[in-house]
């Protein structure tokens, strides 16, 4: 199953692609990871990347597209995969549309998580992630069993730079004006499920196993 989580920061997307492509393994594709990698290891991408991460913005759309196009040359990625924070814009969307139509891979579903904005700032700036296994927790909402230390591999958790209050704004504003336009994009090629994401995690993620077995046979 290839499938896309929309949403804005904050709405769960990373934490039910982990829960489910656990589940069925399938690869969960994040380009804010595989940014974030790169920003650490200070490689050219991640060089060309940081300075609009840091201020909240989006990174140029060839620069992310050309990753994702990378990604997916991976055979084993075709048959399952969720992608995770891609795309952001219509020219992305646009191009993702012509990278699968010469795979002949259509995209299954597209699943836009649907959060109220006084409850993304709180999750985002509670958010927490393992420096070593990325996993994602929250101070309040999914604390570790220890504090600052990953429940699965001990790794130290670390608050990530763009998720302080005033980045957290700058980001939701972005996703109003350049990422909100895509639910028309999907919901006009008939993919796109609203997925409600208020709600403790694991009954989101019922949520989210009951319209992938009504929509997708
Ligand atoms: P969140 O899920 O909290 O919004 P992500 O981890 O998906 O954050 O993304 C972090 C940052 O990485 C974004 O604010 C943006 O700067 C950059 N980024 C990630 N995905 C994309 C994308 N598809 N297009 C442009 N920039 C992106
Ligand atoms: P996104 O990838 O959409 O930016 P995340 O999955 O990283 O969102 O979640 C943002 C923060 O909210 C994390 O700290 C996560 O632990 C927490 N979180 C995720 N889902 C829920 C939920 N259903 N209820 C409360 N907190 C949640
Ligand atoms: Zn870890």
């Amino acid at each position: 199953m290839r499938l896309i989580f929309l949403g804005p920061p904050g709405a769960g997307k990373g934490t039910q692609s982990q829960k489910l492509a656990e589940y069925y393994s399938w690869v969960k594709i994040s380009t804010g990871d595989i940014l974030r990698e790169a920003v650490s290891r200070k490689t050219p991408l991640g060089l060309e990347a940081k300075s609009f991460m840091d201020k909240g913005g989006l990174v140029p759309d060839n620069v992310v597209t050309g990753l994702i196009r990378e990604r997916l040359k991976d055979s084993d990625f075709r048959s399952g995969y969720i992608l995770d924070g891609f795309p952001r814009t219509l020219p992305q969307a646009q191009a993702l549309s012509r990278i699968l139509e010469e795979e002949k891979t259509p995209i299954d579903r597209v699943m836009s998580f649907e959060v109220p904005e006084q409850d993304l700032v709180r999750r985002l700036t509670g958010r927490r992630s393992c420096g070593n296994c990325k996993r994602i927790y929250h101070l309040d909402f999914n604390p570790s069993k220890q504090p600052d230390l990953c429940d699965v591999c001990g790794g130290a958790l670390v608050q990530r730079e763009d998720d302080r209050e005033e980045t957290v704004r700058n980001r939701l504003r972005i996703y109003e004006k350049e990422t909100a336009p895509l639910l028309k994009y999907y919901d006009d090629k008939m993919v796109l499920s609203r997925i409600d994401g208020w709600g403790a995690i694991d009954v989101v993620f019922d949520r989210l196993h009951q319209i992938l077995n009504t929509k997708v046979k």
